[in-house]
């Protein structure tokens, strides 16, 4: 089947870059979250990202105003009933994800493809929440989704080769590069990177650095383009935290258990750039 409209669950940081990249590639969006004040965030966020194109010269005034018109919001996921994609983007929850799944089930055609962003949830649980689980896959982007090439296409035991393919092909659509993933504990890429995340945080926690001496001694002397404890703002911290707890669990090993440091600030609400501060400060 092909993708010609999306709906995205969470106007966060995740969701708003799912729905600006789509609404860029010519899809129709329905962007729904839970409170006028969220989708509001979200939408300023695609402005800004797409006003900074223009600005750039890298985009036309004009096709910023018809990727924008493409997008529509909602706080009712009946908006987005004719959807031929559902991408949930809402927090690392399975609770807050069930209520979701179940929802889109009740509300989408039988025949609309049904996925999870999540970082490091299993998709073969989150299927369980949808009737006909060889429609359901994880479609995991990278954040800033604008900018980030690669989408982790993640399948689960029941997903149907042609869900993968049309997972595949809408990454494709959107100018990303699918990876096909079996469904294990962080996929691919999250395996291997928050375990280097967290024990940065660790080398910070023991006071082996400064924050910004270890990113520094990461970038220059691992090349990396930004610094693992920056990353970990970017992320957010919540989130970071939630994926390393996914992992201890999931794969029985302490050795992924989040750094003090990263608990420590995640409990004190400082989550990053999201929330003005974490490892670094952002001001307002
Ligand atoms: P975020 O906190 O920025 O955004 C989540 C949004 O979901 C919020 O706007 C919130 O109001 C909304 N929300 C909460 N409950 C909802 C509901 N029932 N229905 C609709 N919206 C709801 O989080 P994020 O960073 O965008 O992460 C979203 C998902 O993407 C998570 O599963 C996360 O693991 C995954 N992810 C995050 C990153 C990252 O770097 N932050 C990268 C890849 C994947």
């Amino acid at each position: 089947m092909s993708v010609n409209k999306i709906l995205v669950a969470g106007a966060g940081q995740m969701g708003a870059g799912i729905a600006q990249v789509a609404a860029v590639a010519g899809l129709d969006v329905v962007m729904i979250d839970v409170a006028d004040e969220f989708i509001a965030r979200g939408m300023a966020g695609i402005q800004k990202g797409l006003g900074r194109l223009v600005d750039k010269g890298r985009m036309e005034a004009d096709a910023r105003d018809a990727a924008l018109a493409r997008i529509t919001t909602s706080t009712d996921m009946a908006a987005g009933a004719d959807a031929d994609l559902f991408i949930e983007a809402a927090p690392e929850s399975m609770d807050i994800k069930q209520g979701l799944f179940e929802r889109a089930d009740a509300t989408l055609r039988p025949d609309a493809i049904i996925a999870s962003n999540t970082s490091s949830l299993s998709v073969g649980k989150l299927a369980a929440f949808v009737t006909g689980p060889a429609r359901f896959v994880g479609i995991h982007f990278f954040n800033p989704v604008p900018m980030m090439a690669l989408v982790e296409v993640v399948v689960g035991k029941e997903t149907s080769d042609t869900t993968v393919a049309a997972a595949r092909a809408f990454a494709e659509a959107v100018g990303k590069t699918p990876i096909t993933v079996t469904d294990s504990p962080g996929f691919v890429v999250n395996r291997i990177l928050f375990p280097m995340i967290n024990e940065a945080a660790n080398a910070y926690h023991e006071k082996v650095a400064t924050a910004e001496d270890i990113d520094t001694g990461m970038k220059l002397g691992a090349n990396w383009p930004m610094g693992p404890l920056a990353l970990a703002d970017l992320v957010g911290l919540d989130t970071t935290s939630a994926i390393l707890e996914t992992l201890e669990r999931e794969l029985g090993d302490a050795k992924y258990k989040p750094s003090p440091a990263l608990t420590e600030l995640r409990d004190a609400g400082k989550l990053g750039r999201k929330t003005g501060s974490g490892f670094y400060d952002y001001g307002k």
